[in-house]
């Protein structure tokens, strides 16, 4: 759940959170959400509004402010939603991890990764799951024709998304999977939780595991999750790194190839995607949790990926204006 601009104002949704109906909605809709700080760039509304006119679904979808603080803030939004008979929420950052927190019921792969991205309601019961591992996986197989099962992958970063998405490499039959990250006490704890699976292992990014990531230079595919940057700056990673790479994988996802898509081209890899495939699968399987039907996603990939090369050009003309 990233990137796109709000109709609504942040002040006015922030309002929402504290006091009064959460979300606007619409009469005879069933109403849903995405939550987060900042949350004006979601295009989870454009996207799942498309999935409920392909559907015929009659569902409203808005963004919602939450403050960061107080840490109670979050849960009484959700709270406040679900008593008011809203179906179903979307979380993104910073409060992955107060949704785990918040709901009363997980599932296996929303446990295994301590964060949730989904929230949802049986009967009474709140319950999260995570739906970034199936999205990054289907985007692999299904729209870059990634066959996953027996390949080496390298994952870097141990932050919510990677944790999300572990569980769903090691299902999808990898041969091994590396998790480098900054901090590698994070790929250690993470690698501990799936210690029943040979194919993991823990490192760090460089300069401190220089030597451990040689050793996943063999890897077919390299999926960055880690936060460090879209445009600029990126990651300080050896270039051989990147030899025999068939698939560089950013998460992050841009009008324009990320830092990490060009270094990985510097570095010789075949082929670099970046994630906004992985932001409509998500969302899919967001919707198939709610409504019980998947909405086919090829049309609204291609409709977001205008979107956004339209919009890039657009500034630039913008800017070019400026500058004149
Ligand atoms: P978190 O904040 O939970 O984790 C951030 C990760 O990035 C950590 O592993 C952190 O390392 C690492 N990191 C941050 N800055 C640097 C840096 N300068 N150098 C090296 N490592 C760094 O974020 P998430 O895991 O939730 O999200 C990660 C990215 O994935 C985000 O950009 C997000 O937008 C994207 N994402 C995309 C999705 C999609 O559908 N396309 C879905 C979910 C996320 P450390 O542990 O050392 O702090």
């Amino acid at each position: 759940m990233s990137a796109s601009r709000s109709s609504a104002s942040p002040a006015a949704e922030a309002h929402d959170a504290t006091e009064g109906t959460v979300g606007t909605g619409a009469p005879g809709r069933d109403r849903y959400l995405v939550i987060g700080n900042p949350i004006a760039h979601s295009r989870s509304p454009e996207i799942h509004a498309a999935f409920a006119r392909q559907t015929g679904q009659a569902l409203s979808y808005d963004r919602l402010l939450v403050p960061a603080t107080p840490p109670e803030a979050f849960g009484r939004a959700v709270d406040r939603f679900f008593a008011q008979g809203g179906r179903g929420l979307n979380v993104t950052l910073p409060f992955k991890e107060h949704a785990f927190a918040h709901a009363r019921r997980h599932s296996d792969r929303a446990r295994l990764a301590g964060a949730v991205n989904t929230l949802a309601l049986d009967g009474d019961t709140v319950v999260g799951d995570n739906t970034d591992g199936p999205g990054l996986v289907i985007d692999l197989r299904d729209r870059l024709g990634f066959d996953l099962a027996g390949k080496s992958v390298l994952l870097l970063g141990a932050g919510g998304a990677a944790r999300g998405v572990v569980m769903s490499l090691l299902q999808a039959g990898v041969g091994a999977l590396v998790v480098a990250n900054r901090t590698p006490a994070r790929a250690e704890r993470l690698a501990t939780q799936f210690n029943a699976s040979p194919a993991l292992r823990a490192a760090a990014l460089p300069p401190v595991g220089a030597v451990a990531l040689s050793a996943a230079r063999a890897a077919d595919l390299i999926v960055n999750a880690t936060s460090s940057g879209v445009l600029a700056g990126g990651l300080a990673l050896p270039p051989e790194l990147f030899e025999g790479c068939t698939l560089a994988y950013d998460c992050v996802y841009a009008a324009r190839p990320t830092a990490f898509m060009l270094q990985a081209r510097r570095g010789g890899a075949s082929r670099t995607a970046d994630g906004l495939g992985m932001l409509v699968e998500q969302a899919a399987e967001s919707f198939l949790i709610w409504r019980g039907v998947r909405p086919a996603t090829a049309p609204v990939y291609r409709m977001l990926r205008d979107a956004i090369s339209a919009e890039a050009a657009g500034s630039d003309a913008a800017g070019a204006g400026d500058a004149r």
